[in-house]
């Protein structure tokens, strides 16, 4: 058998998470976001859980062309568009749409020959300074693309800084709606924050939408944990981080665990040997706080500094139960235990001063992945 450290990517739980958020959305079609290999599940775990969307949002060329080789004849939005003018191409041959934010790529496009016009989502920056043209430049690049016959279809996009507070995606809406006005096209604003925490202002208030934007609740993370947990958002872990005892090792007051020496037992511990480490994408640097479950949800703390492909941790909690640890108890790092228990993911990623997001976009590639047909 392999090494048992196992990413298991839970089906339900994706469905779960687009109905949710389609809800949510009300009327707006979704873009699935799928970017980063589907923030690190796998493109191909998710694909059939999440064709129920309307569409799916990504960077790669590749993992476009992977999503119509999986039969997927539906929109395919590049979320940052082109890079250089042979993406052109493949935009045409794969019917790709593409975001247009800067000056070189409507250069690229005014030399593209091509027989079908392709449909771009014009990007403003809204205030938050990254992607998008200025507010000042955006109607005029507009009517230039709107003279190409390389285009044939023009929609709006910006995107949020921050979601916390209604007031915070406010500002941005304003711009937006000042800036587009009475521009035609189809509109997308709206990220996970926005869609969960703020779907009446964005909605309702200012401008309606017709396409959001969720990436992170689909997979089952919050996108502001300090406001509402995934959980308090009705959304359900898509994958589970989970591997097995591979060592036990009984201390007594003033021994040392792991590198550097640096953890001294200040009483007697059962130490459990955790097969995952930092090349398995459990960052090294959090916090000794950080906890991991046992089985079906003991909680033990990590003792010892996490290492390349182990880690340690207190298991005086588990005899504590009543319970004995063995070689092979199931340990969850984040996601559900087989019994169904979460350890959420933005829990562990507060202890490791991040966010669920970068957990899950992390998994290394040698970690195995499992599809979980059992539904939850
Ligand atoms: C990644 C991304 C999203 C999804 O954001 P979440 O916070 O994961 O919902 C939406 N829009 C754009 C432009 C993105 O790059």
């Amino acid at each position: 058998m392999s090494r048992p450290i196992r990413s298991i990517i839970h089906y339900a739980a994706l469905q779960h998470n687009l109905r949710r958020v389609q809800l949510k959305a009300q009327n707006a079609k979704v873009w699935a976001v799928v970017k980063a290999n589907a923030y690190g599940h796998g493109l191909k775990n998710v694909f059939d859980a999440l064709r129920g969307a309307d569409g799916f949002a990504l960077l790669d060329l590749d993992e476009a062309q992977q999503l119509r080789e999986m039969g997927w004849r539906g929109p395919i939005l590049l979320l940052e568009g082109i890079f250089e003018a042979r993406d052109l191409e493949i935009c045409s041959r794969l019917g790709l749409w593409h975001t247009v934010h800067n000056d070189a790529q409507i250069e690229m496009l005014s030399a593209h020959k091509t027989q079908q016009g392709h449909r771009v989502f014009l990007k403003l920056n809204a205030g938050m300074n990254r992607l998008g043209f200025d507010p000042l430049q955006f109607r005029s690049v507009w009517s230039r693309l709107n003279a190409m016959h390389q285009v044939e279809e023009i929609s709006l996009m910006c995107h949020f800084a921050r979601t916390e507070t209604a007031e915070d995606i406010m500002e941005s809406l304003r711009v937006f709606h000042e800036t587009c006005l009475d521009l035609p096209g189809e509109r997308s604003l709206s990220n996970s924050g926005a869609i969960l925490g703020h779907p009446d202002i964005v909605s309702k208030v200012s401008v309606a939408e017709d396409w959001v934007r969720p990436g992170i609740a689909l997979y089952g993370a919050s996108p502001d944990p300090h406001q509402k947990s995934a959980d308090q958002l009705g959304l359900l872990p898509a994958q589970s981080l989970r591997s097995e005892i591979i060592g036990l090792q009984t201390v007594r007051v003033g021994d040392r665990v792991g590198y550097g020496s640096d953890h001294v037992a200040q009483q007697n511990m059962l130490i459990g040997v955790v097969a995952c480490g930092y090349a398995d994408g459990y960052p090294r640097a959090i916090s000794q706080s950080a906890q991991v479950f046992f089985e079906g949800g003991v909680r033990c703390n990590l003792f010892g500094r996490v290492s390349m492909d182990m880690m340690t941790v207190n298991l005086n909690p588990v005899l504590e139960r009543g319970l004995q640890p063995r070689i092979g108890s199931e340990i969850t790092l984040w996601g559900n235990t087989s019994e169904g228990i979460t350890l959420p993911i933005d829990e562990v990623a507060n202890y490791a001063g991040t966010i669920g997001y970068e957990l899950m976009c992390a998994v290394a590639p040698r970690v195995v992945v499992e599809q979980d047909a059992v539904p939850i």
